[in-house]
């Protein structure tokens, strides 16, 4: 994979070998399960309450309020669940409020309990993908129980007013849960700053491995549990914790956070410099999200008829990695319920293009991307009647 220019970094990204250095030894010497009294037991709980701290000190919040999941879809699905099960249970009624481009951890998840009972709205988006504080407080009836808001779009990058969100439904006193999967290493994720009162967390986002992510839960808001069959963690989430993952989720997350700051500004004029160039040599081009509000190394497109789709796959034979929107529904023929929400035209639609930079991506990268997509997009073209 040496030569593999890889500019999928919204999918995932290549563990960092300090994070690989951190979890060795649990898989190793250090195996207890942190419940065990005796002393590989003892050492195992330790651990899982080092990486607690560490992960509160980015957060700034009590190490008691993580949940540790699976991963984003987990913690979603935790959130959105545990709370209305927890509201519903205390009388409080039925109301959700969230937004037309959320993840598809969050939007089918509120789609099923919209069929069983919850009354959700989806709020519009604008033509990039972001909704406003007024559009919440707009939508808040007595009834809602909970707002669930994303932080980043995952297929274009915009980026919502989520501390302006935060702060006027913290008056109203209604639960505030952000997917903010995409944001380590690239966006401040304080959830006092932030105003949250829910933030999910997915560790291969960020360096870190597959199979591990987290849920904050600040302290006052219910939650019923969704996997019962043991008491670890303080009854939220059933089942013996992974030591070696949650070690390295949490040594992925105090390195995105230190070298959050140079990564942001190594990557802007990348970011700049890819969205520029393509709409300079692709007449088709057009960007999709928000031209500055957007997350630093991300870049999106939609290209009048054009299949997006055919052009990944003839980039990936010369050796460049990227996806169409989100990687979870790829090969679907679908076009993205986001780029319908943004209002993008319907020749557009199966036109989507993403090339996501990350921390390893250099100027030659953009280079040979701009060389190859501007020369595939004039085959494909070519090959289109009353195109070329
Ligand atoms: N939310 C967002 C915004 C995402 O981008 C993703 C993954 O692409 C998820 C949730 C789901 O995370 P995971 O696939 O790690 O469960």
């Amino acid at each position: 994979m040496t030569d593999f220019i890889y500019l999928d970094h919204s999918a995932t990204t290549p563990t960092d070998p300090r994070v690989v250095e951190a979890l060795l030894p649990f898989l190793t010497e250090l195996y207890g399960n942190p419940s065990s009294l005796h002393s590989a037991g003892k050492t195992a709980g330790a651990a899982l309450e080092a990486a607690r701290a560490t992960i509160a000190r980015v957060l700034n919040c009590s190490p008691t309020e993580l949940i540790f999941t699976s991963g984003g879809t987990e913690s979603d699905n935790l959130a959105l669940r545990g709370v209305a099960a927890a509201q519903q249970a205390r009388g409080r009624g039925a109301h959700i409020i969230s937004t037309a481009v959320e993840h598809h951890a969050v939007y089918d998840v509120l789609k099923d309990m919209a069929e069983h009972g919850f009354d959700v709205t989806f709020l519009p988006v604008d033509q990039y993908g972001r909704v406003t504080a007024q559009q919440v407080i707009d939508a808040l009836r007595a009834d809602t129980i909970l707002v669930s808001v994303m932080y980043a779009n995952n297929e274009v990058g915009s980026l919502n007013p989520i501390a302006e969100i935060g702060a006027e439904l913290r008056q109203r006193r209604v639960p505030f849960h952000v997917d903010a999967v995409q944001a380590p290493g690239l966006l401040s994720l304080d959830v006092q700053a932030l105003n949250v009162d829910l933030l999910s967390l997915s560790a291969h986002k960020f360096y870190g491995v597959k199979g591990i992510g987290l849920l904050y839960v600040r302290r006052a808001i219910p939650l019923q549990p969704q996997l019962l069959g043991g008491t670890q963690q303080a009854h939220r989430r059933a089942g013996t914790e992974p030591v070696a993952l949650i070690v390295a989720l949490a040594r992925a997350l105090e390195l995105a956070e230190a070298e959050r700051t140079d990564t942001v500004a190594r990557l802007l004029p990348l970011r700049d410099d890819v969205i520029r160039r393509i709409l300079e040599t692709i007449p088709e081009a057009a960007l999709t999200g928000h031209p500055t509000d957007r997350l630093p190394g991300h870049t999106s497109f939609a290209l009048r008829g054009l299949n997006g789709d055919s052009l990944l796959l003839d980039l990936n034979e010369v050796g460049i990695g990227a996806s169409g929107g989100s990687a979870c529904t790829t090969g679907q023929q679908e076009p993205s319920h986001v780029l319908v929400a943004m209002g993008v035209d319907p020749d557009r639609l199966m036109g989507q293009v993403r090339f996501v930079l990350g921390k390893h991506s250099t100027p030659e990268h953009v280079d040979k991307l701009v060389y190859h997509l501007t020369a595939l997009a004039q085959r494909h073209r070519a090959m289109i009647p009353n195109m070329g």
